[in-house]
């Protein structure tokens, strides 16, 4: 039966790429000719292993992830994350730094706050979450148990857009609504996780990052299912992972890869947020971005209109003409558009035409 795709700008889960929703549906019932579909292997079976494996493979190969590195598949979101970093990294006598950066920075931090000593090592709370603070804003000793950070703030819609150099201090990064996004240098940071509703497949799995040298130093007495170390041991396969989920992330990769790889989807992701965020430039006051200019997010972009009774009409029309989630998140309120990677340049194209079209007739 034909249909319509939804210009789909939710902030996750999220749109994922046709292609790679056609393959899982044509594989869905008999996969690789076992007869059964890949939620039916065993995730003991050499042909779930394959799928798993390559997932992994693709992810090194895409981030270019140094040898020294391994890639894991956890459960519980990147909600858990803010619990399993400081369980494994924070020990009695060591502070952890937070930057803040947005909501989930704060939740990161009040999770971190009930196992350990945390402090806040920047924060961007000031004006309500507009910017990234500078490198030479962050404070912290060189004997502090890790630097955490946000690189995209989905809420606030800012992106960091360079990392800095925290040298011995292991680097921490949330990177739930940008990961695969932009090329990056991985060997800067000690461990990155991220959900992967967003850019990486659908929800259920959240994938981690992380050096072999912060899988040694962590902490020995953490219940077995909290312990990196429980999935680096095993290849994320100590218990039963969410095979069906993994199965979705590596069709992704592979599509990611038929782009052309990493450099060309930031390409593209570049060329997108350009259509919008030069809609909300040239509006003359009609679209307000929330973030500033520099502190851009490629992934969320967040604006409001001249009052709550045009947002609405604005995010009605929106409706009517078929666009999916673009209501800013409760706690921010106004518009958002997150247009990862799956998102097609089309469907922001259709948004920047109408917002165009809806300035004219209500400005
Ligand atoms: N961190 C960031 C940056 C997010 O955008 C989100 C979800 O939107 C989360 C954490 C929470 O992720 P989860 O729902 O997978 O726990």
């Amino acid at each position: 039966k034909s249909f319509k795709r939804a210009h789909n700008f939710n902030a996750g889960p999220a749109a994922l790429p046709l292609a790679a929703l056609q393959k899982a549906q044509e594989e869905l019932l008999d996969f690789n000719g076992t007869g059964m579909s890949v939620m039916e292997l065993s995730h003991r079976s050499k042909d779930y292993e394959a799928v798993h494996n390559r997932a992994i493979g693709l992810l090194k190969e895409l981030l270019a992830i140094p040898e020294n590195y391994d890639v894991l598949f956890l459960q519980g979101g990147a909600s858990l994350q803010f619990a399993m970093v400081p369980l494994n990294f924070l020990p009695a006598g060591k502070k952890a730094g937070y930057v803040m950066t947005g909501s989930w920075s704060e939740k990161a931090y009040a999770e971190a706050e009930k196992l350990g000593e945390v402090f806040v090592a920047a924060s961007a709370k000031e004006g309500n979450y507009r910017r990234i603070p500078a490198t030479e804003e962050l404070k912290y000793g060189s004997d502090a148990a890790y630097l955490h950070i946000t690189s995209n703030n989905t809420i606030f819609g800012t992106q960091w857009q360079d990392f800095p150099d925290t040298g011995d201090v292991p680097m921490i990064a949330d990177m739930s609504s940008d990961i695969l996004s932009r090329p990056f240098d991985v060997s800067k940071f000690g461990l990155i996780y991220a959900g992967a509703q967003k850019n990486l497949g659908p929800a259920g799995v959240t994938v981690v990052i992380i050096r072999h040298d912060l899988l040694d130093q962590a902490n020995k007495k953490v219940p077995t299912m909290l312990k990196y170390g429980t999935y680096a041991k095993d290849n994320s396969l100590y218990n039963t992972p969410p095979t069906f989920s993994i199965y979705m992330v590596k069709l992704m990769l592979e599509w990611v890869k038929e782009q052309g790889g990493v450099a060309a989807i930031y390409k593209r992701n570049q060329e997108k947020a350009a259509l919008i965020y030069e809609t909300i430039d040239a509006s003359n006051g009609f679209y307000v971005g929330h973030a500033q200019p520099d502190a851009r997010s490629l992934m969320n972009v967040t604006f409001r209109l001249a009052n709550e009774e045009l947002e609405k009409k604005f995010l009605d029309t929106a409706k009517k003409s078929g666009f999916v989630g673009l209501n800013g998140h409760r706690s921010v309120g106004g518009c958002r558009a997150s247009i990862y990677n799956a998102v097609p340049y089309e469907s922001c194209a259709a948004l920047r035409d109408l917002m165009v079209s809806f300035r004219k007739e209500n400005g």
